[in-house]
């Protein structure tokens, strides 16, 4: 084979996407996959932005490509995420050792250090973005998610914890979601470090007792990571799990008090939750309350949103010692979610369709546009090919798809009086109206 037509097939070869990794696609694109379409995506964003913004939280972005270092240290050596799920890499420029973030709350907690921003008083903060795990891909389990991640640093008490629930809670009732039904709170305390290596050594105590009936990865982790053990969903282990120590016995007085405030809050407002003693999260870092917004309606990705306090991880990573609360959010089996439950999502249809015949002064027609455009009107031209803009019935086909209410005809008879042709194409009257070109502002409301 020549060098050229070796080029030419590796021209025409189809180049895919990454396994795991998805195209959030517009409404008008046919999917292969059932993901949520950019659509839902959008009007999400817009609900968490209004919804933080009355909890008085700040947005901030960090960099998705961090040191390696910050995720080891920061969730800890023998969590799934570092042991087998993270994307790590050496930037061949300089040896440095990187990961594509996994997480997002160890690159808020090491901005806000590099920064000095606890200097002023603690701090609300929110971000959305993309994660990268490398896990098997499934519904609701991808190597590329996103996540929205709320964090408050600096605050100590319970008062936090609950306002971190209630913003989730929040969100569900701006989305439609009903709580109790299409998502449930699931809550507990892992105490303090000193409590939870009380209860640890009773439950390798407990586990080594077991032992025949655990599996490899148990076995593995007995010594290692034991609580993780309890996370277990082998079958023939949950005997086993059932009968272990539970962490919540070993509470001292101060972790209960922190415990019982947050639950106070959680009753005065009305919200239902179950106290899940066998809630321990994936991270290392959590202390005291932690949380896990659950749906029925995802098979085995069940959870939606999970969180809790991280007291110590800010003085693990370098910084003067606070304390810190937050959750994240798996946007893509939230909005599974929202799809599967048929959530109505606001209207993205634009206010009109301009029907353009062929050979009708151009110009004229994008000032009345831009006129309209800029009061505010969603409207949508209907472009030319390169054989002109196509008969009037298919564009009127367009306009329909469109989901537009109105179409813009700009015929050369309107056109040549100054006016353009209104015809109204969802209430069923088929209504038109002609309008002055000159003056688009002036009827720019009436589209709306
Ligand atoms: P899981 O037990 O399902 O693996 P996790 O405990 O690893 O979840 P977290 O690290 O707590 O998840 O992340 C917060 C949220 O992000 C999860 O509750 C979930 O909604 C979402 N999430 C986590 N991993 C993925 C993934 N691989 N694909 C899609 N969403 C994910
Ligand atoms: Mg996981």
């Amino acid at each position: 084979m020549t060098m050229e037509t070796s080029t030419a097939a590796k021209k025409a070869e189809k180049i895919v996407a990454v396994k795991g990794m998805n195209d959030i696609l517009p409404p008008s694109v046919p999917r292969t996959e059932r993901l949520p379409d950019s659509a839902l995506w959008q009007w999400f964003e817009s609900v968490v932005r209004t919804v933080l913004a009355r909890y008085g939280y700040q947005y901030l972005l960090t960099p998705i490509v961090e040191p390696t270092a910050l995720f080891v240290r920061g969730l800890g050596e023998v969590t799934d995420i570092v042991e087998k799920e993270m994307y790590s890499f050496v930037d061949s420029m300089n040896d440095d050792r990187l990961t594509l973030r996994p997480e997002a709350t160890a690159g808020i907690v090491r901005a806000m250090i590099e920064h000095n921003a606890l200097y002023n008083g603690p701090l609300r903060l929110w971000t959305v973005g993309p994660m990268f795990r490398h896990e098997r891909p499934q519904k609701g389990r991808y190597r590329q998610f996103h996540q929205l991640d709320v964090e408050a640093l600096g605050f100590a008490g319970p008062d936090v914890d609950a306002e971190m629930i209630l913003v989730a809670r929040a969100l569900w009732r701006e989305l439609g979601l009903v709580e109790g039904r299409d998502v449930r709170l699931e809550l507990n305390s892992l105490g303090q470090p000193e409590e939870r290596k009380a209860h640890r050594e009773a439950l390798v105590r407990y586990l080594e007792q077991h032992a025949t009936v655990l599996d490899a990865e148990a076995q593995r982790r007995l010594h290692s990571n034991p609580l993780r053990i309890l996370d277990s969903k082998v079958p023939a282990m949950q005997p086993v799990i059932e009968g272990a120590p539970r962490l919540i016995d070993f509470l001292g007085e101060a972790s209960r008090a922190h415990f019982d405030a947050v639950r106070a809050m959680l009753d005065a407002v009305g919200l239902e939750y179950r106290v899940n003693p066998r809630l321990v999260r994936g991270m290392d870092y959590y202390n005291l309350t932690v949380f896990e917004w659950v749906t029925d309606q995802l098979g085995s990705q069940g959870t939606v949103c999970g969180g809790g306090r991280y007291d110590g991880l800010i003085a693990q990573l370098g910084g003067k010692p606070a304390p810190a609360v937050g959750f994240g959010l798996g946007i893509e089996r939230l909005l599974l979610l929202l799809q599967e439950l048929k959530v109505a999502v606001p209207d993205h249809a634009p206010d009109a369709y301009a029907v353009v015949p062929a050979g009708v002064p151009l110009p004229q027609v994008a000032a009345t546009l831009e006129a309209l455009r800029a009061a505010g009107v969603r409207v949508v031209q209907h472009a030319g090919g390169p054989d002109g803009p196509g008969s009037m019935k298919s564009q009127f086909k367009k306009a329909d798809g469109s989901g537009a209410r109105y179409a813009l005809v700009f015929g050369p008879d309107e056109l040549a009086q100054g006016q353009v042709t209104v015809k109204s194409l969802r209430d069923g009257t088929g209504a038109q109206a002609l309008r002055p070109l000159a003056d688009a502002a002036s009827w720019a409301a009436s589209l709306r």
